[in-house]
């Protein structure tokens, strides 16, 4: 019992109790961004990301929310500031150099179309997550992993074109290349 408390003192429930009963996301994101959720370490083209603290505060907002509000998981606050929370300060896609590790574009010019899929979701992620927990992925390629479990994610005109348009840049040879990365 003891371990339980001290496990959970750094986590502000007050806080997040008027949150959840606001349905403040805009806020619970803040929070989440302002308190120092992951401890990441990496090591030889793999890390080890601490999720504890965030796992014990999706689950205690879904729980509330579920229980006191009835909201479906999709309606949670946990929901929708799920995508990329993994990596909410970058570190893990700058390590891996913002490509995309299913059609190889590289997206360090355009960071918003980068996303990191976690193959357990958010509530099942492990305790420890590690590279292979996780795909590095634009967001057509994080799409088209599961369309139907990744319908709420931006798939707006712009970033497709984005996506596209860099993909074509691959194909092309270096000197056209170097022709339209002047252009653009
Ligand atoms: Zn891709
Ligand atoms: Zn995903």
């Amino acid at each position: 019992m003891i371990k339980n408390v001290n496990k959970l003192q750094h986590i502000d429930y007050d806080k997040l109790k008027i949150l959840i009963d606001n349905n403040d996301y805009l806020n619970f994101k803040k929070y989440l961004y302002s308190s120092n959720l992951f401890n990441i370490n990496f090591s030889n083209n793999d890390f080890n990301c601490d999720t504890r603290k965030y796992k014990q505060i999706a689950k205690y907002v879904y729980l509330t929310e579920k229980k006191n509000y009835k909201r479906k998981f999709t309606d949670s606050l946990v929901y929708k500031t799920s995508l990329n929370i993994i990596d909410i300060n970058n570190k893990i896609r700058d390590y891996y150099n913002w490509k995309c590790e299913i059609c190889g574009i590289n997206c360090f010019n355009n960071k918003n179309i980068l996303d990191i899929h976690s193959k357990t979701g958010v509530i099942g992620m492990n305790n420890n997550v590690t590279k292979k927990d996780i795909i590095i992925c634009c967001r057509l390629c994080h799409f088209n992993i599961k369309p139907s479990e990744h319908w709420n994610l931006d798939m707006s005109k712009t970033i497709i074109n984005k996506i596209h348009y860099l993909r074509n840049l691959n194909k092309k040879p270096r000197t056209m290349r170097l022709f339209a990365l002047k252009k653009f």
